[in-house]
């Protein structure tokens, strides 16, 4: 999960991490009073920010430094609402104004392929890393980093040294300790800042902050809920979420349920080959909705759950429930689909296709057979079942 820049702010200052005062905003009508408060320390200058979650803001217009209250309004009515890259911008940080004497640039992150932790930093920031690392590989110092060790002392010191700094050793050491506080308490596996700055005072301060959290890690962290940007999720992946399952939404129109991730990503794949056999009909070709995973128990609520999301996906033309019936067997599982058609009623309005195998599938069948639902149909084989959705997804009567 990526933060805002204020969140990411927020929790620097938490762990010790040197910041600006910071406040948000999502009402232009409060930018002055807010920028009146905020500007208090620093003779009134401040600067107004766009909180998306995408680089580049400062070039696209969406940071800007106001002198005045009233000029932090003005910039406030100009980047809400603003579009940049795509994304719209709903909320700006009123951030206390910094007079910069040099920008710096520091990032620690996973480097899965070393099975270790790279931090990166140079005396060159603010300016785009991407470009620095292409066109001056020189000015970018790259430091493994032992995950079980951190940044400590020695190690804040090598960084320090590799990116040639002259002065203000030993500020910027200790503030890059304190980013790893932040990188290993809260499980992050990206802290970037950029620019890390040193203020014509003298201090050094984190102006722009980045990072990304390990989702794994959340049951560690009861503080996280608040961190969520529900606006941004798929209103079903929010909605599966919400539910505890395990769905991606894709652009299909075959809706599919399984159990076991394998299962399920095979299953997308002989649908999708399917689709490509029928061919497109009437411009449309048969591909899979999403991935749902419904896990081993697939009772009957969390496949209602399950079919109620994917049902609510308005591309999709059917669905094909593809179970192995394992330490949970097909009867239980067949159950499971008939109370769930039941707790639908009139919500399950599309074609669907169920392959049961595995453990008591005659039971299991012979349940599904009986309840005898107008929109089920019964496949012998996971070929047959695809093949079958797939066909239903082109033609409802088929
Ligand atoms: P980004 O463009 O999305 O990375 O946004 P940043 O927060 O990094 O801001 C971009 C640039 O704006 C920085 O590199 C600074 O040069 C400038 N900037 C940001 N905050 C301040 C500030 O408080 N004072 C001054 N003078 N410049 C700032
Ligand atoms: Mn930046």
């Amino acid at each position: 999960m990526d933060l805002f820049e204020y969140q990411a702010r927020d929790m620097f200052e938490k762990h010790g991490v040197p910041v600006l005062a910071g406040e948000v905003i999502t009402d232009p009508a409060d930018a002055a009073e807010v920028a009146e408060r905020v500007g208090a320390d620093s003779g009134g200058v401040v600067v107004v920010k766009a909180q998306v979650k995408t680089g580049g803001r400062g070039k696209a217009g969406g940071v800007k430094l106001a002198k005045s209250a009233q000029e932090a309004q003005q910039h406030a009515d100009d980047i809400l609402g603003m579009d940049i890259k795509g994304h719209t911008v709903g909320t700006v940080m009123i951030a206390q104004g910094a007079q910069i004497e040099e920008e710096y640039y520091f990032s620690l992150l996973l480097d899965r392929t070393n099975r270790a932790l790279l931090a990166m930093c140079s005396k060159e920031g603010g300016v785009e890393i991407e470009t620095l690392a292409v066109e001056r590989p020189e000015a970018l110092a790259k430091v493994a980093v032992d995950p079980l060790v951190g940044i400590d002392e020695a190690k804040a010191a090598e960084i320090v040294e590799q990116a040639g700094f002259t002065s203000d050793q030993q500020a910027i050491a200790e503030t890059l300790q304190t980013l790893w506080t932040v990188y290993h308490e809260e499980d992050a596996t990206l802290v970037e800042v950029n620019p890390l700055v040193k203020t014509q005072d003298g201090r050094i301060i984190a102006l722009d902050g980045k990072v990304t959290l390990d989702e794994n890690a959340d049951f560690r962290h009861d503080d996280r809920a608040g961190l969520v940007d529900s606006g941004a999720a798929d209103p079903l992946e929010a909605k599966a979420k919400e539910k505890g399952l395990n769905y991606v939404k894709l652009d299909g129109n075959v809706g599919i349920i399984g159990n076991g991730a394998g299962l399920v990503m095979s299953t997308l794949d002989v649908v999708a080959y399917s689709g490509q056999e029928l061919g497109e009909q009437d411009g449309v070709l048969a591909t899979p909705a999403n991935f749902l995973d419904i896990g081993g128990g697939a009772s009957a609520q969390v496949m209602a759950d399950g079919l109620e999301v994917i049902l609510g996906d308005e591309q999709v033309r059917s669905v094909f429930v593809n179970v192995f019936g394992g330490i949970t067997a097909c009867d239980a599982v067949a159950t499971g689909i008939v109370q769930a058609l039941e707790l639908l009623g009139d919500k399950e309005n599309k074609p669907l296709v169920v392959r049961l195998d595995g453990n008591n599938v005659d039971e299991g069948r012979r349940i599904l057979a009986d309840a005898a639902h107008p929109m089920v149909t019964l496949a012998d084989t996971m070929d047959g079942g695809a093949r079958k959705a797939a066909e239903l997804a082109l033609d409802p009567t088929s």
